[in-house]
């Protein structure tokens, strides 16, 4: 089976984006622990369904960028090829402000198929999950569901 490494996670009529239940749990985890400095992961699955992640190390400790070195992104799409799945989105976090895309989130994203979720941190115990879709050149806010894959 040769599947596209690049999904469509919002070309699918009768299948909104779901986010395993599990995956939502660890990223907020993570990102919990990275604060008071953004986290990033990529985010894989197949077809609509989000159910694995990789945690991305931020090139800077800068707590407003968003950027990864490209040996580790590389990699990262790489070990997601390998496991067969396909890389749906990314993930970062905004632990100071709410999960509205920066100028500099606009400037820096290229992949308009994908989902773009940034969680809002400023109140930790009670985040903020936003997802958004490239779109004409502005991010468009998109629905989602979460589900419990296994
Ligand atoms: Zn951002």
């Amino acid at each position: 089976m040769n599947i596209e490494l690049l999904g469509e996670p919002f070309a699918f009529k009768n299948t909104k984006l779901s986010l395993d239940r599990k995956v939502a749990k660890n990223l907020l985890k993570e990102a919990q622990e990275a604060l008071p400095y953004e986290y990033s992961a990529l985010l894989c699955g197949q077809e609509a369904t989000i159910t694995h992640h990789i945690a991305m190390p931020t090139s800077t400790r800068d707590m407003h960028t968003f950027g990864w070195d490209g040996p580790s992104f590389i990699q990262a799409l790489q070990s997601i090829r390998e496991s067969n799945q396909q890389w749906l989105g990314v993930l970062h976090t905004h632990p100071h402000a709410p999960p509205i895309p920066s100028r500099r989130d606009a400037a820096g994203w290229h992949y308009p198929a994908l989902s773009y979720w940034i969680v809002g941190m400023e109140t930790p115990a009670t985040p903020s999950w936003r997802v958004y879709q490239w779109q004409n050149g502005s991010f468009v806010e998109r629905a989602y569901r979460i589900i419990d894959v296994m």
